[in-house]
């Protein structure tokens, strides 16, 4: 007789789902936390009164995405924020050039336009990329084919060069060419104002989730498996595993017997990467009114390049930007300070005196965490944009793979958590089960 008929390992948004459709299905199931809290890389700050989130913020794209049925069968409130996929243009943004002059509307369109043009080039070379070569190689191949002169080329290049980084949080050169193949987004975008960690605390409610419990080894046949955590082993007749790719690279976590390498091998693909927020809030707004938010174009942006305009979604003062990819390597070991310094000196060349000492400064550290060791996985040149989903094939039956990093479609976000969560839970129960059932009370 075992413990549970499934074990989630892992509380965040795809464990929490995977869980919730179960339990609603009449199983027993528990659910295992490392952490002091639920939710995994959706984690809201509610210090001071602010509600900021260090994890996720944004729903990429409202339409045909089940996540926003789900929030709203929750009850959430969301707010329009249509800026969040480095989009070129679509809502005011305030762009500076290379010497700090602030663009016209007329040399945005043009700029914008150019993106365009060069994402439909972009969209061909990658399509005929050799297995192997980065997403870099494809931008210079593009550019190269197009030929424009060496300014509108450079503008270009250094608008995508920081798109990957934005977006997947690395270096274009160490992304697969096919590494941005999911970034559409279809509708708007939306953040939430009370925090998206409420999506977390709605999925867990009537659940049995056990916080701090570590699990460092699921030993497993087709008969079942034992989970061993730092609080007790538990038995079951199947593990629905979440934790993030980076936590099965490290070794923690480890399997008797091991994974089979076809498994192995879809892992190995990919890399957690380095994304990191950095909160600034001010006592007054210096900065251009009425816009999402502010560019810095040419090599005064290479690190600190756009800021968001959180004031009105906080209710003071706020800019939020990104240490990714070469930034967040660069600046892993730095104090808080000293990143805020190094912000503050990129915003100076845009704004000069006017920038003020911040009030507060936040900066988080996803590449440190234990549990996450990056904020999201991305693909190592190599890899291809299936071997998401091969990672969810079940093993032997018992071994459920979900997260993030298991969905081919849009890795990398809530949607993909959501998405893979009840794909574990329909694989397991062997039938359909319709999203809108998720936020039925247990
Ligand atoms: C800074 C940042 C910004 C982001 N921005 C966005 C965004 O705007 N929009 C968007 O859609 N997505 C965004 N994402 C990505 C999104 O947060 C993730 O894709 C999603 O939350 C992942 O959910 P998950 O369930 O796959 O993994 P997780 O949330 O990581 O859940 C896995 C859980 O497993 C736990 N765990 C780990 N190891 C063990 C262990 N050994 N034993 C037990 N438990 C363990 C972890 O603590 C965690 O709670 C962002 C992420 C970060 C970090």
């Amino acid at each position: 007789m075992k413990d549970f008929d499934t074990i989630v390992v892992g509380a965040g948004v795809s464990g929490l789902t995977a869980a919730r459709f179960l339990a609603q299905a009449g199983h027993s199931v528990v659910v295992l936390e490392a952490r002091d809290r639920i939710g995994g890389r959706t984690w809201t700050e509610r210090s001071d009164g602010i509600i900021s989130d260090r994890g996720a913020s944004w729903i990429h794209g409202i339409d045909d995405n089940p996540l926003t049925d789900v929030v709203r069968g929750f009850g959430m409130r969301t707010v329009e924020f249509t800026v969040g996929s480095y989009q070129p243009d679509g809502r005011p943004i305030a762009y500076y050039s290379p010497t700090g002059e602030r663009l016209s509307d007329a040399e945005i369109q043009e700029f914008a336009d150019d993106v365009r043009a060069f994402d439909r080039h972009l969209a061909t070379t990658v399509g005929a990329s050799e297995l192997g070569s980065s997403y870099e190689d494809a931008i210079d191949a593009t550019l190269a084919a197009i030929g424009w002169d060496a300014d509108r080329a450079a503008r270009v290049r250094e608008f995508v060069l920081h798109r990957s980084e934005e977006q997947y949080g690395v270096r274009a050169g160490l992304l697969d060419a096919h590494g941005l193949d999911d970034d559409t987004v279809e509708g708007d975008e939306v953040v939430f104002p009370d925090g998206f960690d409420r999506l977390a605390t709605n999925l867990a409610t009537g659940l049995d989730v056990r916080l701090e419990h570590e699990v460092t080894s699921i030993a497993w046949s087709a008969a079942g498996a034992t989970v061993s955590s730092t609080q007790g082993t538990f038995t079951a007749t199947q593990v629905v595993v979440t934790v993030p790719i980076g936590v099965l690279k490290s070794g923690d976590l480890s399997f008797d017997p091991a994974l089979p390498e076809w498994l192995t091998g879809a892992i190995a693909g990919f890399e957690m990467n380095n994304f990191e927020k950095v909160f600034l809030r001010f006592p007054t707004k210096f900065w251009d009114d009425d816009v999402y938010a502010i560019r810095q174009q040419g090599a005064a942006g290479e690190w600190w390049h756009s800021w968001y305009d959180l004031t009105d979604l906080h209710g003071v003062p706020t800019l939020l930007t990104f240490a990714a990819g070469p930034s967040g390597v660069e600046t892993r070991e730095w104090r808080d300070d000293q990143i805020a310094e190094s912000v503050l000196d990129a915003l100076r060349g845009l704004y000069g005196e006017r920038v003020e000492t911040p009030s507060q400064v936040l900066v988080t550290r996803w590449k440190d965490d234990p549990y996450s060791h990056g904020s999201y996985a991305y693909m190592k040149p190599g890899s291809t944009p299936e071997d998401h989903d091969l990672l969810a094939t079940p093993v032997d039956g018992v071994l459920h793979f979900a997260g993030e990093a298991t969905w081919t479609d849009d890795p990398a976000t809530v949607t993909a958590a959501l998405r893979s969560g009840h794909r574990a839970a329909q694989n397991i129960l062997g039938r359909d089960l319709p999203f809108d059932g998720l936020t039925d009370p247990l």
